[in-house]
């Protein structure tokens, strides 16, 4: 009976099919082979094993397929299968993006993070009250919604500026409160942790604290974000995991920050990691944040690492500002004055086309 195209087809279709119940049996297969591997805590990757079943294989067709294309075939399949095994074994984080999982997004006072491009801004540290007034001022007059400062600082000597504590907490408040502004500021230690709260919108975690379990375990307890921020000689999977601990107490409002790690470089004070961007983007749903400011060390290169930051998808940018950054008491090579401010919010938000958003 001679061949109709439609009939061809239907063949077709129906080899198609068994292909793929075949697929789906060397999976399960697979599966199987992979439970007991793991008690006995063999490799799952066994390469002498792929090529005695290509030698099979090889020996066992008659075609028409070629011998390359059932080599180049089996190692599509081999890789799928271990991908299998390995995507199983992988534990599930809290942290982690679940399929279809949408960004998260948090109103703080007010003020949307996690749309539109935020800038987070404010000195490095809070030296008195007319400091921050100016800088919250300038800040507000542009529409940005986030106030950042030390109030607790984590300084490399213990002979170094260690932040005006409460008074600096208090200043923070009240000029957040003038400016219609949400603060985000450090808690350093877990006793502070009722004090802090008394003040903050977001809780900071500083680079030197990402390790510190015990007080990431409290804030997971807190009923408000934590901007945690990457330890400066952490992997992306030591940072996801400290993550874990805040969002395994529950709290999963979890701001990722990338703020340079330490390597060889010395041109800049830390290296600018861009490509945390998306990989923590794509393994979580949280807003990513870049500290602009630790993370370059030198004002020449900020707007162009902030519009790469932006560009690789953060969600907001980190900047310290001071009123006279000479005089600063902490980190005062870095901080920009109120104008830089001005010119650096025009070139990075409004000439980038990016803007933050309130309501
Ligand atoms: C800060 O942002 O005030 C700060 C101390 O930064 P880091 O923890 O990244 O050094
Ligand atoms: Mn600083």
């Amino acid at each position: 009976m001679a061949h109709t195209l439609e009939s061809l087809r239907a063949e077709v279709d129906s080899a198609n099919l068994k292909i793929l119940d075949a697929l789906n049996e060397r999976l399960r297969l697979v599966e199987a082979i992979r439970v007991i591997k793991e008690k006995s805590s063999s490799r799952l990757y066994s390469p002498e094993r792929e090529a005695e079943m290509l030698d099979q294989l090889l020996l066992a067709n008659r075609g028409p397929v070629s011998a390359d294309e059932l080599r180049s075939i089996f190692k599509e399949i081999f890789k799928l299968s271990l991908d299998h095994m390995k995507a199983d074994t992988r534990m599930k984080l809290h942290v982690h993006r679940a399929e279809g999982d949408p960004d998260r997004v948090y109103t703080v006072r007010g003020h949307r993070f996690g749309e539109a491009p935020q800038l987070i801004a404010g000195p490095c540290s809070v030296e008195s009250l007319e400091q921050c007034d100016q800088v919250a001022g300038r800040l507000a007059a542009l529409g940005v919604g986030f106030l950042r400062g030390g109030a607790f600082k984590p300084r490399t000597s213990p002979y170094s500026f260690q932040g005006l504590g409460e008074a600096g907490l208090k200043i923070l408040r009240e000029v957040a409160d003038r400016y219609d502004m949400a603060v985000v500021t450090e808690i350093l230690d877990p006793r502070h942790l009722d004090l802090v709260e008394r003040y903050t919108d977001v809780f900071q975690v500083g680079t030197r604290n990402m390790y510190n379990y015990e007080l990431l375990r409290l804030l997971g307890q807190a009923d408000r974000p934590v901007l945690l921020k990457r330890g400066f000689m952490a992997t992306l999977e030591e940072f996801l995991l400290s993550a874990e601990y805040i969002a395994k107490e529950g709290n999963e409002d979890i701001i990722l920050c990338e703020r340079g790690i330490r390597t060889h470089e010395r041109w800049t004070r830390n290296t600018l990691d861009l490509s945390a961007i998306p990989l923590l983007r794509m393994e979580t749903p949280f807003p990513v944040v870049v500290d602009i400011s630790h993370g370059t060390g030198r004002k020449d290169i900020m707007v162009p690492m902030a519009r790469a930051a932006l560009a690789a998808g953060a969600q907001g940018v980190m900047l310290e500002a001071h009123p006279q950054p000479a005089l600063a008491l902490s980190d005062s090579a870095q901080q920009l004055d109120l104008d830089e401010v001005d010119a650096f919010y025009d070139a990075v938000f409004v000439a980038g086309g990016a803007g933050p958003t309130s309501g």
